[in-house]
């Protein structure tokens, strides 16, 4: 093509909707006009078509005056802009409006006189909204010194009589166009777009949106090479930004990308406008009227050569989805074929279909508003094998919504449709059926409309953000909560470099304040920031609301570092919003036996994980290798493990001969005890440990059955201070020193151990024992040091050497790590890559 070849821009009903706006458009067109042949095409100011539509009906109902109160809005929209932007000519303009506005005030009269507004009708009434924006355009950039002509797309544009969707002739078209621009001289055309003719001079339209359509016939027939479609976005996005914050302007697309986006129905594209433009070899940007040195997106045949261009990710709301089975199926039936035709005939726009490979069932997705008139149409077609009962009545699910990811790329990579679903799987999106198409293209599911945004915010991720972003809600910033704070700030930059993981913390509460930011907290000074909080509501009330922020955002988890023990509900709430737990807090799960079950279970129906690997042993991997031995099928025979780092290291300090009262002492003073020693020497919490990993033996079990030895009594009197406690404890020293001797003249040490025998159950002795015990040298657990603790599993598999975990098991730190690794890990399943 030559550089004399023509641009055609094409300007929105926004563009020119507004003065600002408007304004900025005629210097655009200006700027553009001198730097070769340009051809204009516009659409109705702002909303006009709506009102003309409404016009047209209020007429239809007989009610004229209310009709014309339309018109009189419209016509005031028009002076008003071309007030703005031409004062001088203020007068002129509007007369000029009013005389453009009188037939259509004659063709609304006779509609409210005959109560009738045939299609034919309704397309000359609907062309005035398109009439007067091109005229005012014209004269206004005549008058800001850019030569410009209206021309008429009804002497231009042929079409069938298809009124309200008209059909185009382009050979005729083209002619038409061609003779015209050869008297255009040096003047800018503006032609409306949307409206066009029949052959006869009857006026039609092209569908709504049909300017763009204008445009793309009006370059091909003008022989022009590029199409700049000017919009009040700043192009196409990888999503829909009203769901997706992230979503940004896709650069670079092919016609092919362009047609599939358009097929799926991306609002800014429709098919019948990427047609001509393929078929001669068009680009199209779109591009932002208020931004006009932004680069839009470009579409053309070549698309991005970039291997790491984005995936668009287009939805479709307000769509029903149709099921039909078949019981008995015979060779004649032909299924897919009669159904879409009877749609066909009954003008449902079917946008997606999906067929078992056998034939048996058939999936149709179709817009909300024609579902009735599309069941009418099926039953009909198949009333024979309806009452005979070959196929089953018809299924309907409304509203769903159909998404679809299109990349020129996905043919050649792998597994894309396997991370697409399981990206929607991980975050409890039920897909209800779904199509591929052969040119590898694009993939397409349909989803319940209630999980749109969560489905395309993750979908999007998945495939677009270099980074997986993780969103932790932070419970609880003591000891544990703390530390994990400071590894998430040590850590956070090597995730994301190393791992590709952003972890983000938008959320943290203690038991009297909350903060949240859904765009992230700063990690630095966040536990300050926290107890300035003011207007802290308190405790776990506030949070559910949060919990929805939460759950818009990409992986989701709610990170429990406190010992609270009504947190069980929390945690379903957010289970039931997709969002996953990761606690450090045992409480959960040593409730009964069946309010445990049921939080499992509520974590497992939503698809979300819950993690706890730092309630036993802390961060040593005890209740992973459990898991993977029983998913495996070995069988468990005993558990035995040392399980408190406190008690232990008291233990170690006994057989150095230390007297229990300074051991409980130092141990307290090291920070290995809870605040209070008696928690850890009565036992309470190496019980509860127990019972945990009984329980995910599948052992039924309760504390209550629990056989608990202390390690310490309880002494008298539960209400004396700690420090008193500490004083008194004194009177054991010899009583324990000489369990220490009596042991050591066995050639035993004596440990403070949990045992968990299945093979117990359903007998008298039970099946969970915690208690001081004499280790012979050589098992597990007699060369223990300092707080280290241990569980070992024997088993079929491991029956002659037990297969032992063993390590530090207590601290803010270490625990603190085996939380984050519980995050990876949840991040690292839904990565997928
Ligand atoms: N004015 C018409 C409509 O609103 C055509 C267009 O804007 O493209 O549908
Ligand atoms: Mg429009």
């Amino acid at each position: 093509m030559s550089s004399n070849s023509f641009r055609v821009m094409k300007f929105g009903g926004s563009s020119v909707g507004s003065p600002r706006r408007l304004r900025q458009v005629i210097e655009l067109i200006g700027k553009h006009a001198r730097t070769g042949p340009l051809a204009v095409v516009v659409s109705a100011q702002g909303d006009t078509t709506d009102w003309l539509l409404e016009a047209a009906e209020l007429a239809t109902k007989g009610d004229l005056e209310g009709s014309l109160t339309v018109v009189a809005r419209i016509a005031h929209l028009a002076k008003t802009n071309a007030a703005a932007l031409h004062p001088a000519q203020a007068t002129t303009l509007a007369a000029r409006v009013d005389q453009l506005l009188a037939p259509l005030q004659q063709l609304l009269q006779g509609i409210s006189l005959t109560r009738e507004c045939s299609p034919a009708s309704k397309d000359k009434v609907l062309a005035f909204g398109e009439l007067v924006s091109a005229t005012l355009l014209a004269e206004l950039l005549n008058a800001a010194g850019t030569e410009s002509c209206f021309r008429d797309a009804r002497l231009l544009l042929v079409t069938d009589d298809t009124f309200g969707t008209a059909r185009v002739d382009v050979a005729r078209t083209r002619t038409q166009l061609q003779a015209s621009a050869a008297g255009w001289g040096t003047s800018v055309p503006v032609i409306p777009g949307f409206i066009a003719s029949t052959v006869d001079g009857r006026t039609t339209t092209l569908g709504r949106n049909g300017s763009d359509y204008t445009a793309a016939l009006v370059a091909q027939g003008l022989g022009a090479t590029e199409v700049t479609v000017w919009t009040d976005v700043l192009g196409l996005h990888t999503a829909d930004p009203d769901l997706v914050s992230d979503a940004y302007p896709v650069p670079h697309l092919t016609h092919a990308e362009g047609l599939e986006l358009a097929a799926v129905g991306v609002r800014m594209l429709h098919p019948r406008t990427m047609i001509p433009l393929i078929e001669s070899g068009i680009s199209l940007r779109i591009r932002n009227t208020m931004h006009p040195d932004h680069p839009g997106t470009l579409i053309d045949a070549i698309g991005s050569r970039d291997g790491n261009r984005p995936t668009c990710i287009a939805t479709r709301e307000d769509l029903a989805l149709l099921g039909i089975e078949v019981r008995k199926l015979s060779d004649q039936f032909q299924l897919g074929e009669r159904v879409l035709s009877a749609l066909r005939a009954a003008r449902v726009t079917v946008w997606m279909t999906a067929q078992s490979a056998n034939g048996q069932s058939i999936a149709l997705v179709v817009p909300l508003p024609d579902v009735q008139r599309a069941r009418t149409a099926l039953e009909a077609e198949l009333a024979q094998e309806l009452s005979r009962r070959e196929v089953e009545p018809l299924g309907v699910r409304q509203p769903v919504t159909l998404l679809t990811l299109v990349a020129e790329a996905m043919g050649h990579g792998v597994n894309v449709a396997g991370r697409f679903f399981s990206a929607l799987g991980a975050v409890g999106v039920n897909v209800r059926a779904s199509a591929q198409g052969a040119s590898s293209r694009s993939i397409s599911c349909v989803v319940d409309a209630a999980d749109t945004s969560i489905a395309v915010r993750t979908t999007h991720a998945a495939f677009n953000l270099a980074h997986q972003q993780v969103n932790l809600f932070l419970l609880g910033k003591g000891t544990v909560g703390g530390q994990l704070l400071a590894q998430l700030r040590a850590q956070q930059d090597l995730l994301r470099e190393r791992h590709g993981i952003a972890l983000r913390v938008v959320g943290i509460a203690d038991s009297r304040h909350t903060l949240f930011d859904a765009s992230g907290l700063a990690l630095e000074g966040l536990e300050e920031q926290l107890a300035r909080v003011v207007r802290g509501e308190p405790g776990t009330q506030a949070l559910p609301p949060l919990l929805d922020e939460l759950r818009r955002l990409p992986v989701p988890i709610l990170v429990d570092c406190t010992a609270d023990g009504g947190v069980a509900s929390l945690y379903t709430e957010a289970f039931r919003r997709g969002i996953h737990v990761v606690a450090a807090n045992k409480k959960p799960l040593a409730l009964p036996w069946n309010e445990r079950e049921a939080l499992i279970a509520e974590a497992r129906r939503h698809h979300v994980g819950y993690h706890y690997e730092t309630t036993v042993a802390s961060s040593l991997p005890v209740i992973d290798t459990l898991a993977n031995l029983v998913r495996t099928g070995d069988t468990v025979r005993l558990i035995t493990a040392s399980l408190s780092g406190s008690v232990g290291f008291i233990c170690n300090e006994l057989l150095a001969g230390v007297p229990l009262s300074t051991a409980v002492r130092s141990a307290r003073d090291k920070g290995f005890t809870e605040p209070d020693p008696r928690e850890d020497l009565s036992g309470a919490d190496v019980a509860r440990k127990a019972l945990i990993l009984a329980r995910e033996l599948g052992l039924s079990l309760s504390l209550s059955d629990v056989a608990l030895e202390p390690f310490v009594p309880t002494l008298a009197d539960a209400n004396e201070s700690p420090d008193s406690f500490l004083r008194s404890l004194r009177s054991l020293d010899a009583e324990y020193a000489q369990k220490v001797e009596r042991c050591r003249q066995s050639g035993t040490v004596l440990r403070y151990l949990a045992r968990i025998d299945p093979t117990r159950l359903g007998t008298d002795s039970p099946v969970i024992r915690v208690g001081i015990a004499a280790v012979e040298p050589g098992q597990p657990g007699a060369d223990l040091r300092g707080t280290e603790s241990f569980v070992s599993f024997t088993t079929t598999r491991h029956s002659e050497f037990p297969l032992t975990v063993r390590g530090a098991g207590a601290g803010g730190a270490v625990t603190a790590s085996g939380v984050l690794a519980d995050i990876l890990r949840i991040s690292q399943t839904l990565r997928g890559r």
